[in-house]
């Protein structure tokens, strides 16, 4: 029965572990060193367990299917990869800021709140006047064009923190779970609360929280409503270690209310040339090619105004260049189909072009210089 305390979850596609939150926070780095738990703290041990207890029962009250629904489609499963701060360095390419800001503002207070409290908490939240509560902020917004990588970042900020992530298309909630979206909203904070500390990505979060129209329907009205509460509830509460991003092309269409909420609005702009440059020569690596530092030089300012997904669709595109060549594909072996030329990249250049407009670029500028939280 959901409503027993006691109710064991199966946990088939997890990373994350079950922690109690009253409890003191240990570092990875010490557990890794030893396996005895530290002054009572939580030790890792089920991290891959089978099953997991809710003795906190947060999730009474929700929805069994809808619970496993989560577990199953919307919690990610992550390798269990020993991700480092160098990783997440360079497998998000350019965006230097962003990724400095995140570091400092999300992950390392993620990983180690008994350091960063005081003032170095960036959420300080002044509680019946005399009480501060410090952490990372609970909500991020990442906007700008699209294929910029800030799902890539949502990823990457979840295997940093060591946190379950759970990653939903907020369309989704509005299209798919027709008269059950707002039930969802509720049973998605649940589960998040359950295997804290948890990061929750929302794409497309501008469909959940656009301004209120006369139109609205109603609906879509109510899930929003839940959504506020919910995101409001792990705002204030200190026990609760869920960190919210919302990532957006349109964050203008977001209304005043919930954009406040978003304590960090961080702007994830097109690559500038050293980004470019080091996402081609990364995703080059593994390709057999015969491109030297010229032309990458070349190729980094032939792409001025390319996004991340642009320049990754221009490489696909040059790599099928050699195969095209080929007559009789199904007997030939591998080593003789030719290594990628610039040729290829000439020819793919006139295929793939950048996606996102002046206008559009102008669009994000003036949004962030109004709301960003600074670059
Ligand atoms: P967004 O969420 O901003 O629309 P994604 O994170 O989904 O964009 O990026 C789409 C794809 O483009 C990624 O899977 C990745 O291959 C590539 N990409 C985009 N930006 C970057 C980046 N800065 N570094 C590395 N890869 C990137």
């Amino acid at each position: 029965n959901i409503h027993n305390q006691n109710y064991q979850i199966p946990m088939k596609r997890t990373l994350g572990t079950f922690s109690k939150t009253q409890k003191k926070f240990v570092s990875p780095l010490l557990q890794n060193n030893s396996n005895q738990s530290n002054n009572g703290a939580v030790s890792n041990e089920n991290v891959f367990s089978d099953t997991v207890e809710d003795p906190e029962g947060f999730l009474k009250n929700i929805d069994k299917k809808m619970v496993e629904m989560i577990q199953n489609e919307i919690m990610v499963k992550m390798e269990k990869v020993e991700c480092t701060e160098l990783a997440f360095r360079e497998d998000i390419a350019g965006l230097e800021h962003a990724k400095k800001t995140i570091l400092e503002i999300v992950v390392w207070p993620m990983l180690r709140p008994d350091i960063f409290t005081g003032l170095r908490g960036i959420n300080r939240f002044l509680i019946k006047t005399t009480h501060y509560f410090a952490g990372p902020p609970k909500g991020l917004l990442l906007f700008g064009p699209p294929g910029t990588g800030k799902t890539l970042i949502g990823k990457c900020i979840a295997s940093q923190s060591n946190a379950t992530f759970f990653s939903i298309s907020s369309s989704s909630l509005t299209s798919k779970w027709v008269g059950e979206g707002e039930k969802m909203v509720r049973a998605l904070f649940a589960v998040a609360r359950l295997h804290q500390p948890s990061v929750i990505f929302m794409d497309e979060i501008d469909s959940l929280l656009t301004q209120r129209t006369d139109g609205e329907v109603e609906a879509s009205r109510r899930i929003k409503t839940e959504f506020l509460v919910q995101f409001d509830g792990c705002a204030t509460s200190s026990n609760d270690r869920i960190l919210l991003i919302g990532a957006t092309n349109r964050p203008w269409e977001i209304d005043e209310a919930a954009r406040r909420r978003f304590r960090k609005k961080l702007y994830i702009p097109l690559p500038e040339a050293n980004g470019r440059e080091s996402l081609f020569r990364r995703l080059l690596r593994s390709e057999s090619n015969s491109l030297t530092d010229l032309d990458i030089e070349k190729l980094v300012s032939c792409t001025e105004g390319y996004s991340g997904s642009d320049c990754d669709g221009l490489i696909r595109e040059a790599c099928l260049g050699p195969v095209r060549e080929i007559s009789d594909i199904r007997n030939i072996t591998i080593d003789q189909v030719r290594e990628v030329r610039y040729i290829d990249f000439e020819n793919a250049l006139s295929q793939v072009r950048a996606s996102v407009s002046e206008k559009d670029l102008l669009c994000y500028l003036n949004w962030d210089s109004q709301h960003g939280s600074g670059s």
